[in-house]
């Protein structure tokens, strides 16, 4: 039986992207395994961001993340809800990975290379090493199930070269392999400036905030600036590819149709998309709005998720120093 394992930064709220994308999904599978599943908030990855984020917002949207999970009906008597920073052991797996795994390497990770570009002199190592520490979370675990949007698949081939060279020099199998879980319409969710929806770049739709706000959001979704009467194209467009992934199928042809003959403005249809969204997430909106509200359950829920982690983190790193000859 495989184990399931994904994580969300402490960067923000969970916005569409992390919902459609990760927490919905992950669930599912949850639901259909009969082992535990590992879900983590990962902590330590934000304190890469402390230069665009207040530190104290780590530990808040630690709460934000931990309430969007049990929003969405994660069981957490089976599985295993925890942050990233109780389970100081990946930390020390990541240093035998850093000892490991070849600097040149590492260089061509997008996520390094990207920022390399525009903005070499603030880059902090954290950064650098940012895969490292994801594939000491996902291979503490031995993990093969790791739900993630498009911009993790490189992390995750990362994470997989990693195991391999690992188990190599070991002469053991002591890594299995992981597999990225993602689904080609929620891989990448829209932003509302048309790009991937993602919380640096402050584009997202925040479900977790109120109507207004909200309906805010959806109003300054980018269209092209084509009048009221002219005919769109529902194939290429923010308001379109969100709704497809919300409103039942027979509502979705409606506003294709729509869409297709034109005398129908964007602004109707951003009113439908945010009445679709409203319902489809009303039981989820005020189960969060609950659950923030009481910071103690969180917390609670939170130190026996990082008790069970930390049992099983434990047991598998002694045997890991052992493999490594330390011990
Ligand atoms: P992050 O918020 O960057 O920690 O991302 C948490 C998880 O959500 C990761 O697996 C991401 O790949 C995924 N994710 C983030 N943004 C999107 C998006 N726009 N569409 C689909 N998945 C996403």
């Amino acid at each position: 039986m495989k184990t399931m394992l994904t994580g969300i930064q402490s960067t923000g709220t969970p916005h569409l992207g992390n919902i459609l994308g990760v927490i919905i999904p992950s669930i599912k599978i949850t639901n259909k395994l009969k082992n535990a599943s590992f879900l983590f908030i990962a902590d330590l990855h934000a304190l890469i961001q402390q230069k665009i984020l207040k530190l104290e917002t780590i530990k808040n949207n630690t709460y934000q993340i931990t309430a969007a999970w049990l929003a969405f009906g994660l069981n957490t008597k089976k599985n295993i809800l925890y942050r990233q920073s109780d389970v100081s052991e990946v930390t020390e797996l990541a240093w035998y990975f850093n000892c490991f795994f070849p600097y040149k390497r590492l260089t061509l990770a997008h996520s390094f290379k990207n920022e390399k570009k525009n903005n070499y002199k603030k880059i902090n190592v954290g950064l650098f090493t940012y895969p490292i520490l994801m594939a000491a979370d996902i291979l503490l675990y031995n993990a093969e199930i790791i739900p993630v949007g498009k911009d993790q698949l490189q992390h995750i081939e990362i994470t997989r070269n990693i195991a391999n060279r690992f188990n190599k020099k070991i002469g053991k199998k002591l890594f299995l392999l992981p597999k990225a879980f993602m689904k080609k319409d929620t891989m990448s969710i829209t932003g509302i400036d048309g790009k991937k929806m993602s919380k640096s770049k402050k584009n997202w739709i925040n479900i977790f905030t109120s109507d207004e706000i909200l309906k805010k959001q959806i109003m300054s979704i980018h269209t092209d600036n084509k009048s009221y009467y002219e005919k769109k194209n529902p194939y290429n467009d923010s308001i379109m590819s969100l709704y497809k992934l919300i409103a039942p199928i027979d509502r979705v042809e409606n506003m294709k149709k729509k869409y297709l003959q034109g005398k129908y403005g964007y602004l109707e249809a951003k009113k439908a998309l945010y009445e679709e969204i409203i319902k489809k997430f009303y039981v989820e909106r005020k189960k969060f709005f609950s659950f923030i509200e009481n910071k103690s359950l969180l917390d609670r829920i939170l130190f026996l998720g990082a008790k069970k982690a930390k049992d099983i983190a434990n047991k598998r790193l002694q045997y890991i120093r052992k493999s490594l000859k330390l011990i």
